[in-house]
């Protein structure tokens, strides 16, 4: 099997299944509210995974609440009740239809200049938010550009980082982001885990998703999954040394990938956003339009041969509905139609994605033919 959807969700380290499968143990057994040893151990655990979690992206433990995943930290940061707006290539989980929608270009980025002339004419915008790196097409926005604006203009700025951490540096402080969508299964760790960073001062501003216990500053109440939440600190450590290793890793498989697929591609395929070797793009997600190749019947027929790549968001992979976002960035519904994303991983080789670009040639001459 060759595995490249890691964008849908990445393969879990060693280091965090080690932390998970501790925290399992019986002779582990303990709430972290409880007062007795046990809770005291379990406590620390959690406190240990909240430090590495804060150490990632240059923010204070205090600042860093555990939530079950990227989509509800996206919830979470709306519960300021202030007016959003978001960019038109969020995941869909950070997207809701009634809310205003800052413009992106061919790349799917948020320009400076837009996002000054749309806060100019609307006073009424209270948090800007803009996906940190695109999870269909691997498009990294300038995150320090575009909260700086936000500033000037008093307005908070929330970026989705649930892809870009662990592949792009992310630093909270100086980049004066406010709040921050953080994954844990996408850089490594367990699913079902993830956090929002929310700035000093700004969590009395925000009610809680649920009524309960004081878990988790009462933001978030609910006993804390300590196994998944240790998973999630191992993997965080484990990005936070291994950053500038990941990259050269995903350079070389980027390389080895493209030049396949152009040495044994019959027809002209297009690499979404105009990229080639853009440094607005992370190497570990590509998003691929091939004119006159239906995205679903390839991805159907590379399952066959067991290569997994999927059309764009995982979210969005069961209704019939085309990218948003590449429609945001120009295409038309048929060359959204017309593409897949492939997304690699720290475990990939290069012999994997060399054997896939040649599948993907050969599965288009086929169904071509069709
Ligand atoms: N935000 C982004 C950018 C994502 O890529 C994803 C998952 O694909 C999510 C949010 C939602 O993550 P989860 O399903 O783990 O809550």
């Amino acid at each position: 099997m060759i595995y490249l959807d890691h964008a849908a969700t990445t393969p879990m380290l060693d280091s965090a299944r080690q932390a998970m499968l501790e925290w399992m143990q019986p002779e582990k057994i303990g709430n972290p509210g409880s007062v007795h040893q046990n809770g005291k151990q379990a406590r620390e655990a959690v406190e240990l995974a909240r430090k590495r979690v804060a150490h990632l992206i240059g923010a204070k433990p205090e600042e860093i609440i555990f939530t079950s995943g990227a989509t509800e930290s996206n919830a979470l940061y709306r519960r300021l009740w202030m007016t959003v707006a978001t960019s038109a290539a969020e995941h869909s989980s950070n997207h809701r239809p009634s809310e205003k929608t800052i413009p992106v270009n061919h790349a799917g980025l948020v320009e400076e200049k837009t996002l000054d002339e749309f806060l100019t004419n609307d006073s009424e915008i209270e948090v800007v938010s803009a996906i940190f790196v695109n999870n269909e097409t691997g498009a990294i926005n300038n995150i320090r550009r575009l909260a700086n604006v936000a500033y000037r203009h008093g307005v908070l700025f929330h970026t989705d980082a649930a892809q870009a951490l662990g592949h792009t540096e992310v630093d909270v402080d100086a980049s004066k982001i406010d709040l921050m969508t953080i994954a844990s299964h996408k850089l490594g760790g367990p699913m079902g885990v993830g956090a929002l960073y929310v700035r000093k001062g700004l969590k009395d501003e925000i009610s809680p998703m649920f009524y309960g216990g004081h878990q988790e500053f009462g933001l978030r109440p609910g006993t804390e999954n300590v196994p998944a939440i240790a998973g999630f600190g191992a993997a965080a450590n484990d990005a936070m040394k291994s950053l500038g290793r990941r990259r050269e890793h995903f350079s070389k498989l980027y390389e080895a990938f493209t030049k396949t697929l152009q040495a044994n591609m019959d027809r002209p395929f297009f690499l979404n956003g105009e990229r080639g070797r853009n440094a607005n793009f992370v190497e570990n997600i590509m998003s691929i339009h091939i004119p006159g190749i239906q995205g679903e019947s390839l991805i159907l027929m590379l399952d066959t041969r067991d290569i997994c790549v999927s059309a764009g968001s995982a979210c969005n992979a069961d209704s019939k509905t085309v990218s948003k976002t590449l429609l945001a960035m120009g295409l038309d519904e048929t060359e959204a139609a017309q593409t897949i994303r492939v997304s690699t991983g720290f475990s990939t080789t290069e012999d994997e994605v060399i054997e896939a670009a040649k599948a993907i040639a050969d599965a288009c001459k086929i169904i071509a033919k069709f």
